[in-house]
């Protein structure tokens, strides 16, 4: 969705939208890929796919129309369209959308998935809610399940793809609320699928279109094969913080046509597709112009020349949002920020605090650095303590929320089960830096009193150990391994 279209950006005071060169091509050959898949899919279903052909493409079909239609299961139905936007207010507020902010959002245009497979319900499958909550789907339900897919031109998944049909398929249940004849006879489920480049050269479809026989089971399968799973659990909270978003940037705009210039940024690597990047570097001569007409209308060139703190790799916005919060607002303070609190105040900054300064000021003056104070570590190749750490994070507060560590410690004797430690949880009582330091002080504790049981059920003192982190925000296991004589001391 986008809040303007090409014409009324003219109109109004933001900067010209620069295209990288490449962008039509990649364009051209989604859309080639959608077709010959399209195609496939039509031959692999035969009179179970429902679409429209005409004049050389698939055209859209209208998705209540299609789903009264439906005969033969399971099924597949091509460029479907469906609207939300004459329900659009109670949309936004089954979403948690205020009214208020909901009266901002502008028109919402049509929804066309590249496809839909229809086909019966299974005990094992979860309905997505019109609030984007999920439910198990009860074993005997007769209702007919709609995954939503979408073709790309990727070599695989990725959060904003996963994104994208997360918003597809909470918009469908939405939709599918408002059609009461259809409701009852269908769910959104949370299974839904990237058509992806990545089983290119393995195909179960290919596979499939060489068989002479084949049932509408391994169709489906083959298709299911050839997909990526999009987790939707994970991505459909991101839809209302689209809404959120939208109305949040709409404010701004209404207090001034200029007023979009104070609204917070940070460039980072997901940019690379903005109109708004302005790096010279991925764009034709002919529109080097509108950067060098407007270098503080792009935000590589205003970034550059205002030195802002996205300037520097590895600053994130939270990294940045503690700097200014401790007045450190250009990449200029922070090269002589050595020693500074604020740089123990965020983990990244943490991290880095040693050579953070030096790092900013060597991109500043363009000259080649080297830290001779530096450490390489290495993993140790088994571990007699594993200590395994789950952490809570609240974004929004920059704060976590509670922790907890358990684990085991074993010598790896055939027939001797390892010692294991029950996990101890640390909750942060408050959203402040003391509370959270009081737990954080507390899990840090505990992990050197399991490193003393450890050695003493060993009855030795130089074993190895490895914490393992789980951090519930990014669901990413990081690992660090450490000798235990040395390290929570
Ligand atoms: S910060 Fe990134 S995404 Fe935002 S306008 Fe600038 S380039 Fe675009």
């Amino acid at each position: 969705m986008s809040l303007h279209d090409k014409k009324s950006l003219t109109t109004i005071s933001l900067p010209e939208a620069v295209k990288r060169p490449g962008v039509g091509t990649l364009s051209v050959a989604g859309k080639e890929l959608e077709f010959e898949r399209n195609e496939q899919l039509v031959r692999l279903f035969g009179s179970a796919a429902m679409f429209n052909h005409g004049g050389g493409k698939f055209n859209d079909i209208d998705l209540s129309n299609a789903l009264a239609k439906i005969r033969e299961l399971p099924c597949v139905v091509i460029q479907p369209k469906y609207s939300v936007n004459s329900i659009k207010h109670q949309m936004l507020q089954n979403i948690g959308i205020s009214a208020s902010d909901g009266a901002l959002i502008p028109h919402i245009a049509d929804f066309i998935p590249d496809l839909l497979l229809i086909e019966k319900a299974t005990p094992e499958d979860q309905e997505i809610l019109v609030n984007g909550s999920r439910l198990k789907v009860q074993k005997g339900d007769e209702r007919l399940a709609i995954k939503v897919f979408d073709i790309k031109h990727t070599s695989e998944s990725n959060p904003s793809y996963c994104a994208e049909i997360a918003m597809y398929s909470l918009m469908l249940a939405n939709w599918l609320e408002s059609q009461p004849s259809l409701s009852k006879r269908f769910y959104v489920s949370a299974n839904a699928y990237l058509w992806t480049l990545k089983k290119q050269g393995e195909s179960s479809i290919d596979a499939l279109e060489n068989k002479i026989k084949r049932t509408p089971a391994e169709c489906v399968s083959a298709l299911i094969d050839d997909s990526e799973v999009t987790y939707l659990r994970y991505y459909l909270g991101a839809v209302r913080q689209f809404f959120e978003d939208v109305s949040r940037v709409i404010k701004v705009a209404d207090i001034s046509p200029d007023s979009w210039k104070s609204l917070d940024w940070h460039v980072v690597s997901s940019c690379s597709n903005c109109d708004w990047l302005g790096d010279k570097r991925h764009l034709g001569k002919a529109q080097h112009g509108c950067i060098d007409n407007a270098r503080d209308s792009y935000c590589i060139t205003s970034a550059s020349d205002s030195g802002h703190l996205s300037l520097i790799p590895g600053i994130t916005r939270g990294a940045k949002k503690t700097l200014e919060l401790n007045s450190i607002f250009d990449a200029s303070s922070l090269s002589t920020s050595m020693g500074h609190p604020a740089l123990q105040q965020h983990t990244m900054l943490k991290k880095e605090a040693g050579i953070l300064p030096a790092k900013t000021k060597a991109i500043l003056d363009n000259q080649l650095d080297k830290d001779s104070s530096a450490v390489i570590a290495s993993l140790a190749g088994y571990s007699n303590l594993q200590l395994f750490v789950s952490i809570n994070f609240d974004a929004s507060a920059g704060l976590l929320t509670g922790m907890s560590v358990s684990g085991l410690v074993t010598e790896y004797i055939s027939g001797v089960s390892p010692t294991r430690f029950s996990a101890v949880p640390f909750i942060v009582d408050e959203k402040t830096l003391e509370a959270e330091w009081v737990a954080l002080e507390g899990l840090l504790s505990q992990i050197a009193d399991n490193i003393e049981r450890a050695e003493q059920v060993l009855g030795k003192k130089d074993i190895k150990g490895q914490i393992h982190i789980w951090e519930s925000y990014s669901q990413i296991w990081w690992e660090c391994n450490l000798n235990c004589v040395n390290a929570c001391r």
